[in-house]
């Protein structure tokens, strides 16, 4: 194909994607504003994260930090407690710092200028794309795994989507073809094709717009892309939690900052080791991790739980305090807590799923 006509194709590709997104894209509370700091608030929040999950976070999220000023001026814990369930949550610990570094060096300013943006903690290349391009209509086209199946489809592409090696070459799919007229909305239309239309499993090819340009479609092999490395099995861990009484009062410890749920409060819990009892691991645990040591052990519950990358099953147990001073082995900070006043602290979803047996 000449030049001529690649470009004068992706000029109707771009019109006819554009019109059909002005036409169809589903209200958000997100889309039709213009601050930079909302804005980024629904892109942190929509990385790993389906979009009818993000909408009741992100209200909640600008009800209490209604602009950058007051989000860097809050405790981590607050930030913490309102993300809680949302997962991820480095992502909050970066937003924060983020916010703080904007308030200091920015005048509170949301920079516009990609390398400066794409320094803040938690910024990668899609963020910062996708919240300069939609805040201030900058030229940067935002890949992220919806827009990357686009893609993927779109030209064939023999690249897996889930090797980062290959990410140099959707990023120049994407480049060629963003509309540099109105990049803001051409990401965000290419998003929600890859969303509503052009999903994971059973494309709606027949009623996508732009499927006269679709090569996977024009063959019929549209399951066959996007293509994946084959994943391992992803493991899973057999763990135990004790939940210590003292009086009307329980344990309850925060994990380290950095890290996997970082900043969260959780019982001292850990993994079975070979040839242990979920029993005997429960109270190696509360010696090692808060050095006290428990009488009246008993069994409460079981629980499962999926991460990323590896999946818990987590027997939890409740005993009495019987002796020791809380001394820490991991955990940052300690508190012995009402089990009314749990609900104050930002846990994990794994601790949520027990709450209620706890809470009898
Ligand atoms: Fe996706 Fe089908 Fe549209 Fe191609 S035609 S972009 S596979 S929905």
């Amino acid at each position: 194909m000449s030049e001529q006509l690649i470009s004068e194709s992706r000029n109707k590709f771009r019109e006819i994607l554009l019109t059909w997104f002005k036409k169809h894209k589903r209200e958000l509370p997100w889309r039709g504003i213009d601050d930079p700091y909302r804005i980024w608030v629904s892109e942190v929040m929509l990385q790993q994260t389906q979009v009818k999950k993000v909408v009741g976070y992100y209200e909640r999220f600008v009800k209490r930090f209604p602009d950058v000023q007051q989000l860097a001026e809050a405790p981590l814990q607050d930030v913490l407690k309102v993300w809680e369930g949302l997962g991820y949550y480095a992502r909050a610990r970066n937003f924060h710092k983020a916010a703080k570094i904007v308030v200091k060096d920015f005048g509170g300013v949301v920079p516009n200028e990609y390398s400066t943006f794409r320094q803040l903690p938690g910024v990668g290349d899609y963020s910062a794309a996708a919240v300069l391009s939609i805040a201030y209509n900058a030229p940067f086209a935002a890949v992220d795994g919806n827009i990357k199946r686009v893609l993927a489809r779109l030209f064939m592409m023999e690249t897996p989507i889930n090797d980062g090696r290959t990410a140099k070459q959707f990023q120049q799919k994407a480049d060629e073809l963003l509309d540099l007229d109105e990049p803001g909305v051409f990401n965000q239309a290419m998003m929600e094709l890859g969303a509503t239309v052009c999903r994971p499993q059973s494309p709606t090819c027949l009623v996508c717009p732009v499927n006269v340009f679709c090569q996977a479609f024009r063959s019929t092999r549209q399951d066959e892309y996007p293509l994946r490395l084959k994943k391992e099995k992803v493991p899973e861990h057999y763990m135990v939690a004790g939940v210590i009484y003292k009086g009307n009062e329980i344990l309850i410890v925060q994990r380290p900052l950095d890290g996997l749920l970082g900043g969260l409060w959780e019982f001292p819990n850990g993994r079975i080791a070979e040839g242990e009892t979920a029993e005997q691991a429960c109270i190696r645990y509360i010696t090692e991790v808060v050095n006290l040591s428990v009488n009246n052990i008993k069994y409460l519950t079981r629980v499962r739980h999926a991460f990323t990358h590896f999946k818990i099953v987590l027997d939890v147990f409740e005993c009495n305090y019987h002796s020791g001073e809380v001394k820490l082995n991991g955990p940052i900070d300690a508190k012995w807590v009402k089990l009314t006043s749990l609900h104050d602290f930002p846990l994990p979803r794994a601790t949520h799923k027990f709450l209620e047996t706890l809470i009898h």
